[in-house]
């Protein structure tokens, strides 16, 4: 048993094994080997069962899982960062007008600049789709107002149609339909005229819409 003795110093081979490997030998042993050496005597702390073994490589698996997860994620974070700087670089080369300009934008934040660009440019295209969307209605209701107009005077002056010609005389036409209001008595309202009480309506609705 001279592997529980003490060495001059008063050290047991357990004090002396710094290798946590080594000393996991002797406190297997210990754990299987308890009567039979003075553990106390050997210094050697606790017995090292298997169940103990088990539950720390479990510890330390748990740990290499959240270790690797937590790789994973910072994978994942660099990547993305990789795709907003390219996004990035790709806007930056689409509208770069003035080198002075862009290099000004760079030196302040750049995504907070970027996110800032982009939602200007998603209200612009709100407001352009909304436009859009008005001047269709006004076509429309002048459509419909021109064919009531057609209908309502059947044929005495035909041929104007509903196509805008403002710049020809605002005195002689609907300033809703643009049908000409010659030999008829225009209805008014403001400054404009109107072939028919349908259209001063049509054209306020217009007007106020904006
Ligand atoms: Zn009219």
């Amino acid at each position: 048993d001279g592997s529980l003795r003490k060495d001059e110093r008063g050290r047991t081979p357990y004090m002396l094994a710094s290798e946590r490997e080594v000393r996991n030998v002797y406190r297997r042993f210990m754990a299987s080997n308890h009567d039979k050496w003075d553990w106390h005597a050997a210094k050697v702390p606790s017995a090292l069962t298997k169940e103990m073994e088990e539950s720390q490589a479990a510890k330390q698996a748990e740990k290499d899982a959240k270790r690797k997860a937590r790789a994973k994620e910072l994978k994942k974070l660099r990547k993305a960062k990789e795709k907003k700087a390219q996004a990035e670089a790709a806007a930056s080369q689409n509208d770069v007008k003035a080198p002075g300009d862009t290099s000004a934008r760079k030196g302040l934040s750049q995504p907070s600049g970027i996110s800032r660009m982009s939602k200007e440019e998603q209200l612009k295209a709100a407001q352009a789709t909304e436009r859009e969307k008005r001047a269709a209605a006004a076509e429309r209701r002048m459509a419909a107002a021109a064919a009531l107009s057609a209908q309502g005077n059947s044929g005495n002056s035909a041929p104007s149609s509903s196509q805008p010609k403002s710049t020809l005389s605002g005195d002689s036409n609907c300033s809703c339909c643009y049908v000409s209001l010659d030999g008829k008595i225009p209805f008014h309202r403001y400054n404009y005229k109107y072939c028919s009480t349908t259209c001063m309506h049509l054209h306020r609705e217009i007007l106020e819409d904006g």
